[in-house]
């Protein structure tokens, strides 16, 4: 059985010394070997962006892909084979600006991918602008007086497109993050994970001292159940998004990839299983 080492490589990251995404790194690694994962039984698929780059720190499958599109190829990847345990991973740029289309719909289709965001509310690799995570009136380069927009609420929007697993850690909290990656892994249908991840170098404002003061962890909220919708979506708005922990799962759905009519293991979720187009409508 696999360990925490065997999911290690030689590849030094490159992100700037404190970066919240080191301890993604480190959770998806002890997640996967504490679920019983095999590195050649895994694959993880970036995005653009610093957090792009974890792909190749992991000793996995490793796919880097364009920007925004993390999620059509981890899609892909599952309905090749369904064997693989796939972890799609980027920005709050890459996967709520111009990946948003793609997140919305792999969370209703409920395929079974687990999607970590590394919410650092800004753009890192570009050198700091305004990012959709950002808050009313951050001042970037992008912004200098502020920025008028509203910030995204993308766990909100998640639970109003159907998702079955939404969750929310930070950084700093390896125990809780691992935990939750662990359970998102295990998760049959599509998990969403929002990790808040400080850039260190850009963003002065969500700093790890403003993320340890305004977080709310769940377990500090009495009756708290996380199989009611309704309740997921209320303490969410009412901690304004800070919410931490499992927030929200319904284990009763089945994924996309275990509803496709014909698609069973015989015929092409096996790998090196060559049929025809005739073979497979017979299925
Ligand atoms: Fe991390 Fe920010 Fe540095 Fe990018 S620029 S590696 S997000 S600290
Ligand atoms: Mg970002």
């Amino acid at each position: 059985m696999a360990t925490l080492k065997d999911f290690r490589n030689n590849v030094k990251p490159n992100w700037c010394p404190g970066c919240g995404d080191f301890s993604i790194q480190a959770a998806i690694q002890r997640a996967a070997a504490s679920a019983g994962l095999e590195p050649e039984g895994l694959a993880i698929v970036s995005g653009i962006g610093c957090s792009g780059r974890i792909s190749g720190y992991v000793n996995a499958y490793g796919f880097h892909g364009v920007h925004g599109r993390s999620l059509p190829i981890a899609q892909g990847l599952k309905m090749a084979n369904r064997e693989l345990t796939v972890i799609a991973a980027g920005g709050d740029g890459d996967g709520f600006a111009i990946g948003m289309g793609h997140t919305v719909h792999a969370i209703r289709r409920n395929i079974d991918v687990t999607y970590i965001v590394m919410d650092n509310q800004i753009y890192g690799l570009t050198k700091g602008q305004t990012s959709p995570r950002s808050a009313e009136g951050f001042k970037t380069k992008s912004t200098p007086q502020g920025s008028i927009e509203s910030a995204l609420a993308p766990l909100e929007l998640a639970l109003a497109a159907g998702a079955t697993f939404v969750a929310q850690s930070f950084s700093s909290n390896l125990k809780q993050l691992t935990a939750i990656i662990e359970e998102g892994i295990k998760h049959k249908g599509f998990s969403l994970i929002n990790v808040f991840s400080p850039c260190v170098t850009f963003n002065k404002i969500n700093t790890y001292d403003w993320f340890k003061e305004n977080i709310v962890d769940l377990e500090e909220i009495p009756d708290y159940d996380s199989s009611n919708r309704v309740m997921a979506m209320t303490k969410l708005m009412e901690t304004g998004g800070m919410l931490t922990g499992i927030i929200y799962q319904d284990k009763t759905k089945k994924s996309y990839e275990d509803m496709v009519v014909g698609f069973k293991e015989e015929g092409l979720a096996k790998q090196n299983v060559k049929i025809t187009e005739d073979e497979f409508n017979k299925l």
